[in-house]
């Protein structure tokens, strides 16, 4: 019989939830009944998508420590807890290794590494107290292949594997699970950024000879942090087109 994903009574936190993969993200969960928060780094822009798409808006800059403690607090007062967390953030600053300057380095491992600490630390102590939680931390293929270009991006993605790995070890016990989504190239802001030329060549090398959809990734995200994936956790869900 097929199961059908009910998230009513669950609360979801997905960091920059604004655009792209984030905000199908928040749409899909909406739709499975979870009471979902998204955050940006600009506060009025946050309020006007969440409010298009009937979600609640914060600002959270996921490179802000006080302002995240702040939020979360709020959020466990307002809602008694977090049910589900998705570590969804994410910049590039793409330039060849040679050519990177520091701030390049800086501000990706900033917000999309340490971004993930800065959220998790403060919300799996609310997970761990009510002995339940999901967590889902938004990689990419290039952290598994590498990519000439983005060095500084593929680090933080490859260190969020090891991250997952070892969080959803530590936690498993107490009835958090932490798995993690590689996308493949998604139509996003993010991939608009890619020359035309580039991008012709990038489809040629993916077999199933298109770009993915953010409604595909929050598919995934959907049966991660759902019942059907209750023995699942400190694994990647590579989802791709066949790329990897
Ligand atoms: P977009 O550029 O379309 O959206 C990025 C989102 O991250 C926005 O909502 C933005 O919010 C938010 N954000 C950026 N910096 C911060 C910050 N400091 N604090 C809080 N929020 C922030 O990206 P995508 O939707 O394409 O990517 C989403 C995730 O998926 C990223 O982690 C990305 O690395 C990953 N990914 C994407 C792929 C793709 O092909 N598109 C492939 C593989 C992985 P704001 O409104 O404030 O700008």
């Amino acid at each position: 019989m097929a199961k059908v994903v009910d998230l009513t009574g669950k609360v979801a936190l997905i960091t920059g939830g604004t655009r792209g993969i984030g905000r199908a993200i928040a749409e899909t969960l909406r739709d499975a009944g979870a009471e979902v928060y998204i955050t940006g780094t600009n506060e009025e822009r946050t309020k006007q998508i969440a409010e298009e798409i009937s979600v609640n808006g914060v600002k959270m800059d996921v490179c802000d420590r006080e302002e995240i403690k702040e939020i979360i607090s709020e959020i466990v007062e307002k809602e008694g807890k977090i049910d589900i967390l998705v570590n969804n953030a994410g910049v590039t600053k793409d330039t060849l290794f040679m050519r990177m300057k520091d701030e390049d380095w800086d501000r990706v491992i900033d917000t999309n590494l340490n971004g993930v600490y800065n959220v998790a630390r403060q919300i799996i102590p609310v997970m761990m107290k009510k002995r339940s939680g999901c967590v889902v931390n938004i990689s990419s293929v290039v952290g598994f292949t590498g990519n000439p270009g983005q060095a500084n991006y593929s680090a933080t993605k490859s260190a969020l594997i090891g991250f997952t790995k070892s969080l959803a070890k530590e936690v498993a016990s107490r009835g958090i699970r932490v798995n993690s989504v590689a996308p493949g190239y998604i139509t996003t802001d993010m991939t608009q950024k890619i020359p035309e030329k580039v991008k012709e060549v990038l489809i040629k090398s993916i077999p199933m000879r298109r770009e993915g959809e953010p409604s595909e990734i929050a598919d995934t995200v959907l049966f991660l942090v759902s019942d059907m994936a209750s023995y699942i956790t400190g694994t990647t869900v590579h989802v791709n087109g066949g790329l990897f």
